[in-house]
């Protein structure tokens, strides 16, 4: 048995194929924890997109959007993007129809004004789910200390032409500084450079981490460590989303 199965059975998650409704989900954690893996993953599961906030701003950097032109300096020095130009883009891509059965947030929200304005939209937001119906949001927060996040970042390289991810510390290429899959010589992300990595950290510090407050208040907090085997945190993840855990 080889797949999601076997990896149910072994994660003593739900061993149902049928494939379950993810609803809305958050992935918190700081830059580095694994969310965007972790996503990946889930989107491949549930059949649900991931959202990550990173992704869509790079890409209006790449092509140049009115949009990509605001953000293209704070994200260069490792700040956030003002909250209505962030929520404004999430609102656009979460009204598509590939959200109907769920998203999986990477990435978002990352301030409390975010995560508010995330609340406000999910009260009037239905889900597929053998019939429309508002589905509870599910918050997973990923952590992992400083000292590990530092050595995950500064090691991460990007295949500029298929999007591959890599580290030279623990994931790298077969050969040196070339993706496996396509050749190309492997890029250091913009914002992965060293001074720009303790920003990122810092305004993680400041305007993120209030966020693990925020719902564990709200009671839909769901902490995992992020230390773990990349297949551990996944099951976490996937018994969270699916064992009724929803509050
Ligand atoms: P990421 O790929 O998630 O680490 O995001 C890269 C950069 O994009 C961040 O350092 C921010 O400058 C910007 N960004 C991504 N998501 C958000 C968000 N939700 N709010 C504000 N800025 C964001």
């Amino acid at each position: 048995m080889s797949g999601p199965e076997a990896k149910m059975k072994s994660g003593g998650v739900a061993t149902n194929s049928k494939l379950v409704a993810a609803g809305p989900v958050v992935l918190l954690g700081p830059p580095g924890a694994g969310k965007g893996t972790q996503a990946k993953r889930l989107m491949a599961r549930y059949v649900v997109p991931q959202v990550s906030t990173g992704d869509i701003l790079r890409d209006h950097v790449s092509r140049g959007t009115q949009l990509g032109e605001k953000a293209r300096a704070v994200m260069e020095r490792g700040s956030l993007v003002e909250d209505s130009l962030v929520c404004d883009m999430v609102a656009e891509r979460l009204n598509r129809p590939d959200c109907l059965r769920g998203f999986i947030l990477d990435g978002f929200p990352r301030t409390v004004g975010q995560a508010q304005w995330l609340d406000r939209y999910l009260q009037t937001r239905l889900f597929e789910t053998n019939g429309l119906r508002r589905v509870p949001l599910v918050v997973i927060s990923i952590q992992v200390g400083y000292n590990e996040l530092m050595r995950r970042l500064a090691g991460r390289r990007c295949c500029p032409t298929c999007g591959r991810i890599y580290n030279i510390n623990f994931q790298p290429p077969r050969e040196d500084e070339r993706c496996d899959v396509d050749g190309s010589r492997l890029e250091v992300r913009r914002d992965d450079r060293e001074e720009v990595i303790s920003e990122r950290l810092k305004a993680y510090e400041r305007q993120t981490l209030p966020l693990v407050e925020y719902y564990r208040a709200q009671g839909r907090l769901h902490e995992v460590d992020g230390t773990q085997p990349m297949e551990a945190v996944m099951d976490e993840a996937m018994s969270i989303i699916e064992n009724g855990n929803r509050l």
